[in-house]
């Protein structure tokens, strides 16, 4: 995660107090992505600001989170390449590979990665980074380490972390999270059951059933990666199938055990399965332990802290941001929320104020192929009683998709009914995460598919694919009266 918010520091940088001692404008609590940007911004404007971390700073996304899944998901993606060479017109062959090889790139890129977050950067920022676990013990006091700061504001940023389900004989054998996985999974197991059909379970399945494991993902629900349209779930269970994966939807675990150092999850429904290996991506719970909640004041639920649209606590002086906080948990709502902490805080008068817009967020689960998604999706707009239209591009349509043989996936715009303004975008296919910002800007400026499809695109590209979905809206205003009036100009044109 990139904190850098190259805002110069003042002159006067409010060093006269030592650190630890005095009175702070800010004290943060949790150097992950909402904790990292509110430190380094809050010093960037000249404020005076402690950042506490009880583990390693850059919290989730860093250590256990996009940065190693993405490199692990890099490296897979390459072996089903591979795998698939006859489609590039090589010779079908199997990868060669060393689990542990491909693990070691994956903590090599990650530890390349980390000086941005560390501490030594943050000190240089200006920040003064305390280690260890942070406890309110007042509304204007926090603890660490035995050492009591002071500060006019704080930010809690102490994220989540794997929620583990309340299943029989799961305190008695070993599994994984994603705190786990990417450090001690060493030596590469046959099989594993992953433990929830989220974004976390479907990305890092689909990552180790490429890389030899048996992958079974069980899923509590009637589908994969729930917060998607069915039909887009449907897509990426055909492709899992395809790939050897075996995915159990509607499955209540209610019993795990471990015998001959296998594990065995027992379903209500009868049915059980037993494998070398257990991965837990059952959802995410927040941080929320030894907070000291009470001391401060500071109303919390089991979702997380409670905050207003100011993401101000329950106590005004004090905000939350990132994942202890948001619904939607990304780096990228981290961030924002971060960002609109910092400008809260410094605001002296309330109109000036930023209230969190989380209208246009988009995410990307990134499976092969991706699914990236912004607004509505169709279920939600049936949900909310939105009446839409329906625009949708096979990307066997885009040449380029074609060329490079991915011509797996779609898009699917959804626009407000009899007009160009778009609702919600679902893409599927390769590059889905970075082709869906088109759509994404264009939300959030009030830029309609009609204007996306008289904008010049290049060719051959997978960008055409935004195009094509704005030429299918623009064909939709060619009514019968309108083709008539073409027809007589054609034909007076010919006199
Ligand atoms: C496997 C996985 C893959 C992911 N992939 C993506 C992705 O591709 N894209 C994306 O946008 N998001 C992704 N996410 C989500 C993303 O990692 C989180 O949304 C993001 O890290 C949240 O940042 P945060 O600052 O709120 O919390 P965190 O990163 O969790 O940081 C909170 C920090 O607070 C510290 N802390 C907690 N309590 C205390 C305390 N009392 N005192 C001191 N320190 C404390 C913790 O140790 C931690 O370091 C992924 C998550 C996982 C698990």
């Amino acid at each position: 995660m990139s904190t850098d918010l190259s805002w110069s520091r003042g002159i006067d940088d409010f060093m006269k107090d030592s650190k630890g001692t005095g009175k702070y404008n800010v004290v943060v609590i949790g150097a992950g992505t909402a904790g990292l940007v509110t430190a380094a911004g809050t010093a960037g404007l000249g404020g005076r600001v402690a950042l506490i971390e009880r583990n390693k700073m850059g919290g989730d996304c860093l250590n256990f989170g996009c940065v190693p899944s993405k490199a692990l998901i890099s490296s897979a993606r390459l072996t089903q390449s591979i795998r698939e060479a006859q489609k590039w017109g090589l010779k079908k062959q199997e990868p060669q590979y060393d689990f542990g090889e491909v693990f070691e790139r994956m903590r090599a890129l990650r530890a390349k990665i980390a000086p941005n977050d560390s501490q030594e950067r943050f000190e240089s920022l200006g920040v003064d980074v305390f280690r260890g676990e942070a406890h309110f013990v007042s509304p204007h006091e926090v603890e660490v380490d035995g050492q009591k700061l002071r500060a006019k504001n704080f930010v809690i940023a102490t994220g989540s972390r794997a929620r583990i389900p309340k299943i029989e004989g799961i305190d008695q054998v070993p599994y994984f999270t994603n705190e786990t996985v990417f450090d001690e999974l060493t030596t590469k197991p046959d099989s594993m059951i992953v433990l929830g059909g989220g974004p976390i379970g479907c990305e890092l399945g689909q990552a180790l059933s490429r890389l030899g494991v048996r992958i079974s993902i069980v899923q509590h629900g009637a589908q994969l990666l729930p917060p998607e349209d069915h039909d887009v779930a449907e897509f990426m269970q055909q492709r899992f199938a395809a790939e050897g994966i075996d995915v159990r939807l509607n499955a209540n675990a209610t019993r795990v055990s471990r015998h001959d150092g296998k594990v065995t999850l027992e379903f209500r429904e009868g049915a059980s399965i037993t494998a070398d290996s257990l991965l837990i991506s059952a959802g995410r719970t927040p941080n929320l332990r030894a907070l000291g909640l009470e001391a401060a004041g500071v109303e919390y639920d089991e979702h997380g802290v409670k905050a207003n649209e100011y993401l101000q606590t329950s106590q005004p002086h004090i905000y939350a941001a990132g994942d202890i906080t948001n619904r939607l948990k990304f780096t990228h709502t981290a961030d924002f929320t971060a960002r609109t902490v910092i400008r809260n805080i410094l605001m002296p008068l309330p109109f000036l104020r930023q209230k969190m817009d989380l209208s246009v967020v988009p995410w990307c689960t990134y499976t092969e192929p991706e699914v990236a998604h912004v607004g509505l999706g169709e279920r939600a707009a049936r949900e909310k009683n939105v009446e839409y239209d329906l625009f949708t591009v096979p990307l066997d349509e885009v040449d380029r998709a074609v060329l490079e043989s991915e011509e797996t996936g779609f898009v699917k715009v959804l626009t407000k009914k009899g007009s160009d303004q778009i609702l919600g975008v679902t893409l599927v296919g390769a590059h889905a995460g970075d082709l869906l910002h088109e759509f994404v800007l264009a939300m959030k400026q009030g830029i309609g598919l009609g204007a996306i499809a008289a904008t010049i695109h290049a060719y051959p590209t997978f960008a055409e694919l935004a195009r094509k979905a704005g030429d299918k809206y623009s064909k939709t205003r060619l009514t019968p009266t309108a083709k008539k009036i073409f027809s007589w100009l054609y034909k007076r044109a010919r006199q």
